[in-house]
């Protein structure tokens, strides 16, 4: 299949799911790692055909939900600043820190700008040297090489005004805090295919082996779910626990060796919170030493603030797939995409904004402006 429309196609949605119908003997809980994942799978109602007893846990694979608070509060401080420009994607405007969000800074005279790639934030850094620069680089093993090359870009042009504030998150150790957690019911995952895409798939196997889960990389297409779905329940009901590539098409078992090369020369290993879930061990990245002077944390010396988390969002259960979103008391009430008490809400990857977009469990209609929950 060479064309979008093809991996929608309902026939072979039809015989996938029969496939999986006929497959499934008992009930089996599978964790879609990735909010694009999630996405489609409300969009196109997939969580509803599957065979009864099939549940699909949403995983804590949005990059704008789980970029910790601190990290928040620490953008809204450096953007507050005068002679910066702050720049960002704009999903991250809307993401609520302990007081206020980005909007609000720019609304009170924050020169914060949306950017569409970590290079424009170098481009406005060249074109106004008298400035300091701040790119805020979040985001999973997806979005982490383009940000590291533009720090080595940045680096070899000499543009000194321009750092990054970094809360870059690892995927294969965040599968290892869902599957040691005592509430875990995951008995299998759909690994996110962009994200092996660059990394590859080698750092699964000893996940797989030790926690005897079956983990297929799978696509963001319906019929890749369907797909990734299909192999990980005939996985289990065969008692085997491997890993699969459903997405040759994207992933290669090395990755993209360029990508993990800028990865490996501008960044390190390191110890990350996630918003709502904690610190979770040597799940991030940061700026290694050898960059230190463009890390925007110690450029600003943004250290001693305090978080405080609004009391009633349960994000961090949803992120971990304890609960469904509409299990929250404000889902669709105090909390929609205009008036998000939490990152889920505010994401376009947020399992509470898929819930909400495509109106499943009773939740109210959304107005057609709140279409589009990132604006
Ligand atoms: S609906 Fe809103 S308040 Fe509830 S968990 Fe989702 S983001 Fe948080």
């Amino acid at each position: 299949m060479k064309y979008l429309e093809e991996f929608r196609d309902p026939a072979l949605a039809r015989g996938l799911l029969d496939d999986i119908r006929a497959t499934v003997t008992r009930p089996w809980a599978l964790m879609e790692v990735c909010g694009g994942q999630t996405h489609t799978i409300i969009r196109h109602g997939i969580d509803q055909l599957l065979p009864e007893g099939v549940e699909l846990i949403h995983g804590p694979g949005c990059p704008v939900c789980v970029t910790p608070l601190e990290v928040i509060d620490k953008a809204l401080e450096i953007a507050s600043r005068p002679g910066v420009v702050f720049c960002s994607f704009g999903d991250m405007l809307r993401v609520p820190g302990s007081d206020r969000d980005l909007f609000r800074v720019r609304g009170d005279g924050g020169d914060v700008r949306v950017v569409y790639s970590p290079l424009d934030a170098l481009r406005i850094a060249r074109e106004n040297p008298d400035k300091e620069v701040v790119f805020f680089g979040i985001g999973f093993e997806t979005t982490a090489p383009p940000n590291a090359m533009t720090v080595h870009q940045a680096r070899k042009q000499g543009i000194r005004n321009f750092s990054m504030l970094v809360s870059h998150v690892r995927v294969p150790p965040a599968i290892e805090a869902v599957m040691t957690s005592p509430d875990c019911r995951v008995q299998g995952f759909l690994a996110a295919g962009h994200v092996c895409s660059v990394m590859g798939t080698a750092e699964y196997p000893e996940l797989a082996e030790r926690y005897r889960v079956p983990i297929v990389v799978t696509g963001f297409e319906p019929l890749d779910i369907l797909e990734g779905i299909r192999r990980t329940v005939r996985q289990l009901e065969r008692g085997e626990a491997a890993v699969d590539n459903a997405y040759p098409r994207a992933v290669r078992p090395e990755g993209n060796p360029a990508a993990r090369a800028m990865l490996e020369d501008v960044f390190e290993v390191t110890d990350r919170a996630w918003r709502g879930i904690g610190v979770i061990p040597l799940s991030g990245w940061k700026l290694s030493e050898r960059y230190r002077d463009q890390d925007a944390e110690h450029r600003f010396a943004v250290d001693g603030i305090t978080t405080r988390e609004p009391a009633e969002c349960r994000s961090g259960e949803i992120l971990q797939g304890l609960i469904k979103p509409n299990e929250c008391a404000a889902f669709g009430t105090r909390c929609t995409p205009r008036t998000p008490l939490g990152a889920t809400m505010v994401s376009s990857e947020g399992a509470c904004a898929a819930y909400y977009l495509y109106r499943r469990l009773g939740a109210p209609a959304a107005a057609p402006l709140e279409a589009n929950p990132v604006g």
